[in-house]
């Protein structure tokens, strides 16, 4: 079973639907149902329940079946939510988030960086050397910024993580 009261998965789940999306999730039935179903138990409006159940089709976290019913020959969607795969899908995120932080560490021990003293941003060496330290935006002076703390806080991360 899927503990939906983890935070992390919480957060997962919120990231991919949003927080209508969320009201879907935690009222879905356990068996099949159509999307107007899940609408009129969710009260969350019909296309915001079609697209969640589409991200999470796509995420492979929902199933359906399509029937056709005899008489009209219309096609129903019937919809069941698996979140089985969450913990798979859990581990792709995460690792796609270890790329990104290892991705910005590089960045940071790769450069130096200035800051504009009427906080306009934070700009590399390069950008700021061509314009004899001066801020590009609103030409104020940059000052040198020890980054310590911040590859500090993403090594920190990535440990946590890995
Ligand atoms: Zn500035």
């Amino acid at each position: 079973m899927v503990n939906l009261d983890d935070p992390v998965i919480q957060g997962l789940l919120l990231n991919l639907v949003g927080e209508e999306g969320m009201n879907v999730v935690i009222n879905m039935p356990e068996e099949e149902i159509t999307d107007d179903g899940v609408a009129e138990i969710t009260n969350v409006p019909l296309n915001i329940v079609r697209r969640t159940l589409y991200i999470l089709f796509e995420n492979r976290l929902a199933t359906y079946r399509r029937e056709r019913n005899k008489d009209s020959g219309w096609l129903t969607y019937l919809w069941k939510i698996d979140l089985n795969g969450i913990n798979e899908l859990l581990k792709a995120e995460t690792e796609k988030f270890i790329r990104n932080i290892t991705t910005k560490l590089e960045f940071e021990n790769n450069n130096m960086f200035y800051v504009c003293k009427n906080n306009c941003g934070r700009f590399v060496f390069d950008i700021v050397a061509e314009l004899e330290f001066l801020c590009p935006n609103c030409g104020e002076d940059v000052v040198f910024e020890d980054n310590e703390l911040v590859k500090q806080t993403l090594k920190k991360r990535i440990n946590e993580l890995t």
